[in-house]
């Protein structure tokens, strides 16, 4: 039998409403809407478009949104001094630097990210807001993984004493889905280049996490037959034909539920952005 197939529009759209809603009491509780800042360095053009459906949603939610251009050839320092700008800057609610940084400046990309307000680190990439997710008190999460969480829930599919893998260890990624399915009460393993046995491994999960970067790389003998698959890759292998890091086509005849690539777990990314802000807002407002 086929899996159920997770689209994302389908949450994204729920998230969305959410966020919009809490956007709405906002502005009518402080009058004045909650505020995005995104700064763009150079011209990529994959992050010409994230920017764009970033400022899209923001628009149609009714959250302010700052788009700073600056050239590629920006310092360190310039760079610096925008996100000390607007970190005093009271109408901005929420900061976000679109990566990846020109080559110049890359290797500084640590620092650059740990000078925005953790109140305002809408991705939650700052050491305070990792802390944060680590010890299970309450902060930003990085919007990826919180959208895969949020999906499980909405979809009702159960992750208490679950076993959950996960292919993938970054930052942005692995390590956060690590940090929410424990949450959750997930039975966690997180696997990376170097574990021996994944497919071994794989077809332990009740819930698999593939979040690797390499096209088709998780295939159908690697699924348990029922569990729900999270293709969280995108890979460009044509100008204009995205995969995922799941052999979909295989993979949906094994797995109970699974998110297709394209539309599924991108659409989720943005959509959370969206409560992200929202909730940096709020909090900024209490405190
Ligand atoms: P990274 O390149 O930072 O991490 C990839 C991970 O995969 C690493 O931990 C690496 O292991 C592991 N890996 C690589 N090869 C293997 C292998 N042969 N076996 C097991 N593990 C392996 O990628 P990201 O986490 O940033 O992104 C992963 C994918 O998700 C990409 O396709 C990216 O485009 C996509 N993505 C999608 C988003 C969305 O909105 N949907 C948001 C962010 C990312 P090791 O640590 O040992 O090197």
């Amino acid at each position: 039998m086929s899996a159920r197939i997770l689209e994302g529009k389908v949450f994204a759209q729920q998230f969305k409403e959410a966020a919009g809603k809490r956007a709405e009491a906002f502005r009518q509780k402080y009058g004045t809407a909650p505020g995005l800042a995104v700064i763009i360095v150079g011209e990529n053009p994959a992050s010409q478009v994230y920017v764009r459906n970033k400022h899209k949603s923001c628009e149609e939610l009714g959250i302010r949104s700052d788009v700073i251009r600056m050239p590629e050839h920006a310092t360190k320092e310039e760079l610096l001094a925008k996100i000390d700008e607007l970190n005093a800057d009271r109408a901005i609610h929420g900061i976000l630097v679109q990566l990846p940084l020109p080559d110049a400046i890359h290797a500084q990309e640590e620092e650059i990210l740990n000078r925005i307000d953790p109140a305002k680190d809408v991705d939650g990439f700052h050491p305070v807001n990792v802390g944060r997710l680590v010890t299970g008190s309450p902060g930003l999460v990085p919007c990826t993984p919180a959208g895969c969480i949020r999906m499980l829930e909405l979809a009702d599919i159960p992750m208490d004493g679950k076993r959950a893998v996960i292919i993938g260890r970054s930052n942005i990624v692995g390590k956060p889905m690590l940090h929410l399915l424990m949450a959750k009460h997930a039975t966690v393993t997180v696997c990376h280049s170097h574990t021996q046995n994944l497919p071994e491994i794989t077809r332990e999960a009740d819930i698999l996490v593939a979040a690797i970067g390499k096209p088709k790389f998780v295939t159908a003998d690697m699924v348990k037959p029922g569990a729900t698959v999270i293709d969280v890759g995108i890979n460009r292998i044509a100008p204009k034909k995205l995969v995922g890091d799941v052999d979909f086509e295989a993979v949906k005849e094994v797995a109970g539920a699974i998110t297709p690539v394209p539309g599924g777990v991108g659409l989720l990314t943005v959509a959370m952005l969206m409560q992200n802000v929202v909730e940096a807002a709020e909090r900024q407002m209490e405190t």
